[in-house]
């Protein structure tokens, strides 16, 4: 999934601590927080066989047990808290796991658990308070009908299970949420009924368990233990607006705008398919999927598979169409869709069928995104070493999606914004986005969908790998992005921001209940994740790496792995104990920063380098106590050839101190000693005043990504209290005649930090600090001009894309330091553009130009934004209005583009834009906290209760992201975490740790680098 799509505009909104995808994530609803203790309702016996998953309890007596306390019948809802809360002591929350030895499944698969060292869980259980379901009984086929009406909202559902018995047992429990079940039958092996003939015997868990259990008036016992019986459970559910689940979408009517229309799609991931029939919703609980859908016969219904069947009923107008059997696989990765699209398909050179469903008549807007995932699919077929398993691959443009794409095997869902291309009409960072997030779905159909991770503690292995290899496959299929020097503007500098924060969590992340899970899809999966994979593959080397990955994906194909898998097929490949090497990275939280300082050694220029680690955290160094500051990681220090001698490999101890010659500086490449040479290393470097004097001169000689890592690494420092901000704003001048877009979108985000961080200083100083940000970006806007050639024409195709990269960014900048000329500029086109000259803003300047007309405009400039909103022809462009809609520096103004924000103009999706262009400026931040507060009702009414990245979050994030001061920390706190808003508590202690964090800065750096800006 690709869970964060803030960051399309990332280059003009970025700053180091909270990164807009820390705060874009996790989901919230209105069910209590899972408490192992008092959660269950089942029957106590029921209970207790879900806590010895490993005590076969194979004996007569038990089966006694087993039966006692069972109610025979229950017609509604019941949550039975009865005998529950005396054996639900033994749920355990003991976190030293081992994996079990294999448990054969269905068809010659096989499972294994992390086993409990709990001394009263004694075995099979993934730890107690994982909230697992018990495995008596395990799914290996599922075949499920479902009638979905896109009038009412109404699905009708009939789900059939195979289930292998594994236990005797007295129920069946499985998952399900917002589901009304009218029936569930079980039949056993020789096709007799084992439940009650005069049932329902359902009884729902209670709201925060999301199971239900039938019950068996002859339980299962010993002498069924190894054979397959059936569960057939008829049922009701909603096409719900939550976008989670099986939920409904708006569209204009093809062929009437006015008239508006509903899709029908899913969301799974990661605990939402429980929301639209009854399964086993965990990922090792793999299965086989027979789907039928009955929908009205003009509209298109598309599911993992090809189709197999179509029948036609002519008087109800519907048609039922059978897909092929999916592979084993787990639920999160079922999907379908029903509604009018069209499509535009092409095969790969390995003969797969790829389809772009776009809306009806925009069909040649999936052309990219086309070309993109054919090109990714062949790509990844060679890099595995697995062609792509399944015969086609389906990709649908939806309005309206939670996350900004979702990987579901053989059918991709994606955000609109984030699949459809238009030239002349898409930024170009937005193009980019688009293919980025395509090769980072279609790596999931391999890392994420072949081979699943075992349970969600693991997430990073699924979304730090996809983000990795995404970025590769880009490299390969269009190397003039210069994606590596992007990855590091992008993913690393995200992982470091979120990652300086103590209320950061390990990649690796105990994940106890469903809830939780939510709060995961965060920087720290996708970005550092990503990022210690890159430090790993350029330690080993590509090739090596690449052969240890193969060796990964043979071996668990159609299976379930953990992060000791990968370290292990990687080690094999190697012959490096690679678990020794990153458990540092995995199972801590934080990194290092490393400083390094020199004194001179006798008279031949020979100097002894110290080179020391701590943690790097954004409260500073002081803040470090004794525990923190013991951590240590491996280090690789990557110095380059010329200093091979001298400087280890490896830094791992708190210090190691070298001698390093002239001769050796002058053989280097820069003639200086820099560290993280490539930048591939997830840390920072502070350099002592003569290393930095060296590195100051060696900028020119240095490559882009060194480049960037010098100017980033200064700025977050300062930002930290590692050294001085004055020290970062003095090394500018090395970058003044800088060409590069990645360098000035890293010197965007240093100044873009400061700026937020200083925004309530006094006005001579904020005055002074946006001169120097438009003196900084305005020759850039003079050199490169507002237009430019683009595309194919150009002669270096390479050159022409980065600079139409630097070119949106400079002038994003210059408009938001209020450079006059530019400011002139863009209001001079803004009218032109709304008096129907369509061609006076270019589509990569749109953004900034209209936030620039609301700035220095007034109310009419406003009601021209609500028009282009109302009259826009993409969500692309929706979204690009309201990124500029808060930008008003009058109070008014930004509290009416507040309250527009609740109507039902704006899509859920969308909730966070308008909150964070507001939060994003000096006027606006304290207006969105009040605001935000004073009609949080409506927030929530409107915002809450969605899925994964659900608006709610990323507004609690934004609502309070800009503000720097002790007092707005302990307000936000007191705010939020008393309403327990589930999936939220992290990004609240982190929301309030970054603006700690900024109070400190303001207290360290006012005075200095106020004076520093007055001199300028
Ligand atoms: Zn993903």
């Amino acid at each position: 999934m690709q869970a964060c799509t803030q960051r399309l505009n990332a280059s003009t909104t970025r700053s180091l601590a909270n990164p807009a995808c820390a705060t874009a994530t996790a989901r919230a609803t209105h069910a209590a927080p899972v408490r192992a203790s008092a959660s269950r309702s089942v029957p106590s016996s029921h209970a207790r066989s879900a806590h010895s998953r490993n005590r076969s309890a194979r004996n007569a007596s038990s089966n006694d047990k087993l039966n006692a306390g069972m109610p025979t019948s229950i017609g509604s809802p019941v949550a039975s808290k009865a005998a529950a809360e005396t054996e639900d002591s033994v749920l355990c929350r003991s976190v030293e796991e081992k994996r079990t030895p294999l448990i054969n499944l269905e068809g010659g698969r096989q499972i294994s658990y992390v086993r409990c060292s709990c001394s009263k869980c004694q075995g099979l259980v993934m730890c107690g308070d994982k909230q697992l379901l018990p495995t008596a009984v395990t799914p290996s086929h599922y075949d499920l009908h479902l009638t979905p009406n896109l009038q009412t909202f109404a699905y009708d559902g009939e789900m059939t299970v195979k289930l292998t018995v594994h236990e005797p047992t007295d129920a069946v429990t499985f998952h399900a949420r917002d589901l009304k079940i009218a029936s569930g039958v079980v039949l056993d092996s020789a096709g007799a009924e084992r439940t009650n003939p005069g049932g329902p015997d359902v009884l729902y868990g209670d709201e925060g368990q999301e199971t239900a259990t039938v019950a068996l008036a002859r339980p299962l016992t010993e002498a069924d233990v190894g054979s397959t019986v059936t569960l057939t459970v008829k049922f009701t559910g909603e096409l719900n607006d939550k976008l989670a689940g099986f939920y409904r979408s708006a569209y204009p009517a093809p062929e009437n705008p006015e008239e508006t229309r509903y899709l029908a799609v899913t969301q799974f991931e990661p605990t939402d398919a429980r929301r639209c029939f009854p399964c086993w919703d965990e990922p090792a609980l793999k299965a086989t999927f027979g789907m039928t859908l009955t929908v009205p016969d003009d509209r298109v219904a598309l599911s993992n598979m090809p189709e197999a069947t179509v029948s036609k009923d002519a008087a109800a107008k519907t048609k039922t169409v059978t897909f092929q059997t999916t592979p084993v696989m787990s639920t999160y990765l079922l999907a379908f869709c029903v509604g009018e699209f069209d499509f535009i398909e092409a095969d790969t050179p390995e003969g797969v069928t790829v389809r772009c469903w776009t809306p009806v008549g925009k069909k040649e807007q999936g052309t990219f995104a086309l070309d993109t995932a054919v090109g990714s699919l062949s790509f990844f077929g060679e890099y595995f070493d697995s062609p792509y398993p399944l015969p086609k691959m389906d990709m649908v443009a939806v309005p309206d999606f939670s996350a900004g794409a979702m990987e579901n095997w053989g059918l991709v869902v994606y955000r609109a914004s984030l699949m459809l291309y238009e030239e002349g009409k898409t930024p170009v960072n937005a193009k980019q986005r688009i293919g980025y997030v395509v090769g980072h779905e279609l790596a999931h159909q391999w890392f994420g969908n072949l081979v699943t991770m075992e349970w969600w503690s693991q997430l990073w292995l699924n979304e730090g790998f996809a983000t990795w290899v995404g970025w590769r496959a880009m490299d390969h299929l269009y190397p003039e992005w210069r994606v590596w020097s992007q990855f590091l503007v992008n993913e690393q500098s995200m992982g470091l921001g979120l990652d300086s924060l103590r209320s950061s969590h390990p990649v690796e992340v105990p994940i106890a209940a469903a809830a939780q899970v939510t709060e995961i899809f965060d920087a720290i999966s996708y970005s550092k994740g990503s990022c210690v994979i890159r430090m790993l593959e350029s330690h080993l080397g590509e090739a090596t790496f690449r052969e240890g990955m193969r060796l990964y994906v043979r071996r668990h194909a159609y299976a379930n792995a953990g992060t000791t898998d990968l370290w292990q097929a990687l080690s094999e490949a190697s012959g490096e104990d690679v678990a020794g090497l990153m458990s540092c990275w995995t199972a801590q939280t934080g990194y290092p920063i490393l400083t390094v300082a020199s004194s001179p050694n006798g008279d031949d220029g020979e100097t002894v380098v110290s080179v020391s680690q701590r943690r790097y955290l954004a409260s500073g160094p002081d803040s470090l106590n004794d525990a923190e500051n013991a951590v240590t990681w491996k280090v690789p220090l990557r110095a380059g050839d010329a200093f091979e001698a001298s400087v280890p490999d490896l830094l791992e101890t708190d210090m190691a101190v070298f001698d390093v010659s002239q001769s050796q500086r002058d053989e280097s490449a820069m003639g200086a000693l820099k560290l993280n040479l490539g930048q591939s290393g997830f840390y920072r470097v502070a350099y002592d005043a003569s290393e930095r004097a060296r590195l100051k001169r060696a900028i020119p000689n240095m490559d882009e990504v060194d480049r960037v890592g010098i100017v980033s690494d200064a700025f977050a420092c300062g930002a930290s209290g590692y050294a001085s901000t004055v020290d970062a704003l003095e090394l500018l001048d090395a970058y003044r005649a800088d060409a590069s877009y990645v360098v000035w979108s890293d010197v965007a985000s240093g100044l873009g930090g400061l700026t937020a961080a200083f925004f309530e200083q006094p006005d001579d100083v904020t005055e002074a600090l946006g001169r120097f940000g438009a003196n900084l970006f305005a020759p850039l806007v003079e050199r490169l001009g507002w237009e430019g050639e683009r595309g194919p024409d150009e002669e270096d195709e390479e050159d022409a894309y980065q600079t139409q990269l630097l070119r949106q960014l400079a002038v994003a900048r210059a408009l938001a330091f209020e450079e006059p000329k530019a400011v002139a500029e863009a209001k001079r086109r803004f009218e032109a553009y709304v008096a129907g000259d369509a061609g006076a803003v270019p589509a990569d300047l749109r953004g900034a130009v209209f936030a620039a007309a609301l700035r220095g405009g007034g109310a009419a400039e406003f009601e021209q934004l609500k028009a282009l909103y109302e009259s826009a022809d993409s969500s692309l462009e929706e979204s690009l209005v309201l990124g500029a809609m808060g930008a008003s520096k009058d109070a008014d103004i930004i509290r009416a583009a507040l309250d527009f924000n609740v109507t039902d103009a704006v899509r859920k999706q969308d909730g966070a834009a308008i909150v964070g262009s507001a939060a994003g400026s000096r006027a606006g931040k304290r207006v969105v906290w009040d605001w935000v507060r004073e009609n949080w009702d409506a927030v929530e009414g409107k915002f809450g209760g969605g899925g994964v990245s659900s608006g709610l979050t990323r507004i609690i994030g934004a609502s309070c992201a800009g503000l720097a001061s002790e007092a707005d920390a302990e307000a936000i706190e007191a705010f939020y975490l008393p309403k327990k808003i589930e999936g939220a508590d992290r990004t609240v202690s982190q929301a309030a740790e970054a603006v700690r964090a900024r109070a400190a800065r303001v207290e360290r750096d006012a005075e200095t680098v106020g004076k520093w800006l007055l001199a300028q």
